[in-house]
């Protein structure tokens, strides 16, 4: 039996995520998504928020479960017997990051694979920082990511006091 990780931040998860994390239920017996704890990066939703909106998106598939881990992610891939890491990889841009991680990943553990699956076509433009973005400044986002995902950026945007897009015209 093969367990496969798929680590990230997932603030908030998309439909580029679903479709990486539904592939991968298909090429291995179990997939891990794991959501990484405390990222280097401003986030809009905690771990808890986090894995529980991309548990809601996978609960279909039953051989995905959605954790929430910190420390090193080879370490916890270990620990959970994960033999493949699974990335998605976008455009050329996702490219060199990806595979200074993997490399380094190799490097720590070499008795993991690495593993990147390209994007689909639909999803290439999609980050989470664009879905944000367009849902902090109240955008149409139905075709990025869930409706429970679209309602939980909605109250977030509004307990922001963000949401509303006003069109402002200032003739001189
Ligand atoms: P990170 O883990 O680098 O903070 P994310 O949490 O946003 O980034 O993404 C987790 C994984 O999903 C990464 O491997 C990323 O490349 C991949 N990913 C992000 N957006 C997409 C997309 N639109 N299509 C496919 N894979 C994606």
């Amino acid at each position: 039996m093969i367990t496969a990780l798929y680590p990230g931040t997932f603030d908030p998860v998309h439909n580029g995520h679903i479709d990486i994390a539904r592939r991968s239920a298909r090429l291995w017996d179990r997939v891990i998504i794991a959501v990484y704890d405390r990222p280097n990066k401003k986030l809009l939703f905690d771990a808890a928020e986090r894995a529980a909106l991309f548990a809601e998106a996978v609960r279909d598939i039953p051989n995905a479960e959605v954790v929430t881990y910190s420390g090193l992610t080879v370490e916890f891939a270990r620990q959970v017997g994960a033999r493949v890491m699974v990335r998605g990889l976008r455009a050329i841009s996702d490219f060199e990051y990806e595979f200074q991680i993997a490399l380094t990943n190799k490097k720590l553990a070499p008795d993991i694979e690495f593993c990147a699956l390209m994007t689909s076509l639909d999803y290439a433009f999609l980050s989470a920082s664009i879905l944000k973005e367009v849902a902090m400044l109240g955008g149409d986002i139905s075709s990025m990511c869930p409706p429970h995902v679209a309602e939980a950026l909605r109250r977030r945007a509004r307990e922001r006091g963000l949401g509303g897009f006003v069109s402002h015209v200032e003739r001189v």
